[in-house]
């Protein structure tokens, strides 16, 4: 008893106010006074509260690996704009842009149902390590060791999903310390109800991305629909509003420099565990390939969507994508090098080392675990390039791609359902077709064969060690412009991959099937998807060494932190405890921390990506700001910095006060703080939210979208005749 008490008295304050991802587990035994100091006004018991397996958490929503928040009881969720940017699409055409020109659902019968849109609601979260630990056979290998635990996962998620419309995973935290099962309820009906023009949603572009100033309305308002007795349920017209048991009211005062925040929501991956050679392999080979594999993917997107207005929406979304993934290498670059971090990991881990070495044989274990890894690092990274380029595969050309998903989808369906991968299981069918049928959008197929072409010369460049047999095979093992063109036009003729109905009938077709098909685009993308999964394969040996080792070395560098250690971030949902401030970028220079309408105006200059749409600027102009103008800066504020820590799948989180109310939605980083994914640093830590205001000017001022602020509960009066929206 005595020993427990103790401990929870080391583990209860955190080392650094804004630092850590705390799972709601954790928030619980942070020490309540340390969080009231903070600013938190609500009991820590009601963000989460694990008994009943709910609470204000439960408002914070995974929408497609985005996160978003309840904000009425009434299903309504807000996320980013470059979160629903898939349903706003899907429901462009150039007659009827919605991208360019917004979209207000003026009723509930107007809404745009997205196509594989869904909604997440969390609902619990079990410990699972034990049993998936015991899962491991004595003196199993690697591989043996990474495919007992996998499927020890899988069937602990079958249970858990015989719960009707219920989502699980089992999480890794720590490398492997912990293992959690979340349980989630999946909502499958989620319709578009707002997004601003793109000009707004997006202002300052790909120049503006991961900057500040900023100035950007990155949100939009989705709505998550349940059957009529509550259930989930797919899209039908007798379908009803969600009945969010837990929402975020608006908080309409804002908020104003110093005050507390919290940022709740589903942080993707941070690499803070890795080792500091890990991390300097990533900074000298990962980031730098992304940079020049997909910059050229960009360039070629961008060159063929110019020349073809149809073509610059089907790559839109992907263009979007790999610019986001393109501008963050190059955060991660600068910021690494600036913050010296790995220098610092470096250190850090002499520390441990240091007093592990003290401790005498207890962490004898720890160090030589930390050697071990070391030389896995080493063995991969002889087949980077290589593997490198099989995966980003997977982000380049979609015919290829989709060829692929088909190949692996055919081999790995005729498993058992247990033994097949992940990714490829019955609970993902649905989701693999959705996907498949969407690909349809993205599809142009100029920019398509000038991506294939630059990945077959990528790959013929290849060493001796590295080479891709499907290009070999198929283009040959040297590079020749005119003979891959040629090869790339025949394939791109020959085929009926981008054919949605044949495309489709493929989905359910066995390998054989398709190999007789004799496609040449699809041969090529069916033998990409044996050499991926061969890779896979020996990535699951690599992945059970791993899992062996680094649990080791995370528990001595946890006892020796002796305060409580927020886990890396690993898509699950987390709390982070921030202050709105603002920072100094570099020296000589102090950034405020909140933006303005008239900044957004000074911005413009009448050139993509600054170009404000009439209907904002004349009434940005006009300075008719309604209720939404903050006393202190005389306008309406439009983005602000907080210095919680959040990270990739963060974008869309809310961003809320101390009593719960929301202030914000987050959907950035500064470009000091891209790196954060690796360690924290107080100076440079801040991340960009769109202010409550300016998504109220908006939906006031600008879209007088009277039914939607009222069910908001911000504008008075009766609602809509006939139903409460
Ligand atoms: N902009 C990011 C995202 O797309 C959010 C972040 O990384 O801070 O998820």
């Amino acid at each position: 008893m005595k020993k427990t008490l103790l401990l929870l008295s080391l583990v209860a304050t955190p080392v650094l106010a804004g630092e850590g991802k705390w799972t709601p587990q954790q928030v619980l035994e942070l020490d309540p006074a340390w969080l009231r100091a903070q600013g938190l006004q609500l009991a820590p018991q009601k963000l989460w509260d694990p008994k009943r397996g709910t609470g204000l958490l439960a408002g914070t929503v995974n929408v497609g690996g985005c996160s978003g928040a309840f904000i009425s009881s009434t299903g309504l969720v807000i996320t980013n704009h470059h979160c629903a940017f898939g349903v706003i699409q899907e429901h462009s055409t150039p007659e009827r842009d919605l991208i360019t020109q917004g979209f207000t659902a003026t009723e509930r019968k107007d809404e745009l149902p997205g196509k594989g849109a869904r909604v997440q609601v969390p609902r619990a979260f079990t410990d699972v390590t034990a049993q998936v630990l015991a899962a491991v056979p004595q003196g199993a290998d690697d591989r043996a060791r990474y495919l007992a635990i996998e499927r020890k996962q899988k069937e602990l998620v079958a249970g858990c999903e015989k719960r009707p419309a219920t989502r699980c995973q089992v999480a890794t935290f720590d490398g492997g310390v912990n293992f959690t099962l979340v349980d989630a309820v999946e909502l499958q009906d989620v319709r578009l109800v707002y997004a601003p023009p793109r000009a707004v949603g997006e202002y300052g572009g790909e120049e503006d991305n991961w900057m500040w100033p900023r100035h950007t309305g990155d949100f939009a308002i989705l709505r998550a629909y349940s059957a009529p007795d509550g259930a989930s349920a797919q899209y039908s017209e007798k379908n009803v509003p969600y009945k969010a048991e837990f929402f975020f009211p608006l908080a309409t005062d804002g908020v104003k420099p110093g005050d507390f925040v919290m940022v709740l929501g589903y942080p993707g991956r941070t690499y803070r565990a890795l080792l500091a050679e890990e991390m300097a392999e990533r900074q000298a080979r990962a980031y730098p390939r992304m940079r020049d594999v997909y910059g050229e993917a960009i360039r070629i997107m961008e060159e063929e969507g110019d020349k073809d207005p149809a073509g610059k929406i089907a790559v839109a979304s992907n263009l979007k994508g790999l610019h986001n993934v393109y501008k963050n290498a190059g955060g991660q670059l600068a910021g690494l090098k600036r913050g010296h971090i790995v220098e610092k990991q470096r250190e850090a881990e002499a520390a441990v080392e240091a007093w592990a070495r003290k401790s005498g044989a207890k962490w004898g274990g720890a160090l030589a675990a930390r050697e071990a890894l070391l030389a896995e690092q080493q063995s991969n990274a002889k087949v980077f390039e290589r593997e490198f380029l099989l995966g980003a595969s997977t982000r380049l050309a979609r015919g290829p791609a989709m060829g692929t998903t088909l190949g692996r989808l055919a081999a790995e369906r005729v498993k058992p359902d247990l033994e097949r991968r992940p990714e490829y299981m019955d609970r993902e069918l649905t989701r693999i077709k959705d996907r498949l049928e969407r690909e349809q959008k993205n599809l142009f197929v100029p920019a398509e064969k000038k991506l294939l072409a630059a990945f077959v010369k990528r790959a013929q460049a290849l060493g001796p060690d590295e080479r891709i047999a499907a290009v070999d095979t198929h283009f040959g093992a040297t590079f020749d412009a005119k003979a891959v063109a040629a090869k790339v036009d025949a394939m791109y003729a020959g085929t009926q991959l981008l054919t949605l109905a044949e495309r489709m009938k493929m989905a359910g077709e066995s390998l054989a099937q398709l190999e007789a098909r004799k496609d040449p685009l699809l041969a090529f993308g069916l033998d990409l998807a044996k050499e991926q999964a061969a890779m896979d394969d020996a990535g699951d040996r690599r992945a059970g060494a791993v899992l062996r080792l680094r649990p080791e070395w995370r528990k001595a560098v946890m006892a020796h932190a002796g305060k409580p250690v927020a886990p890396d971030a690993n898509g699950t949902l987390r709390v982070t405890f921030a202050k709105v401030q603002g920072y100094a970028p570099r020296d000589g220079l102090v950034a405020t921390p909140q933006t303005t309408l008239a900044g957004m105006l000074a911005k413009e200059t009448g050139e993509e990506p600054f170009v404000v749409p009439e209907r904002v600027s004349s009434v940005a102009a006009a300075k008719r700001f309604g209720p939404w103008v903050d006393k202190k800066l005389k306008d309406v504020p439009v983005n602000f910095l907080a210095d919680a820590d959040t990270t990739g799948g963060n974008s869309g989180s809310p961003t809320v006060n101390g009593r719960g109310q929301l202030v914000g939605v987050n959907f950035d980083r500064v470009w000091e703080n891209v790196a954060n994914d690796f360690g924290y640093n107080p100076e440079v830590a801040r991340n960009v939210n769109v202010d409550v205001r300016y998504v109220l000017w908006m939906l006031d001022q600008v879209e007088n979208a009277d039914a939607l602020l009222r069910e908001l509960g911000v504008r008075k009066g009766p609602p809509v005749a006939g139903e409460t929206r």
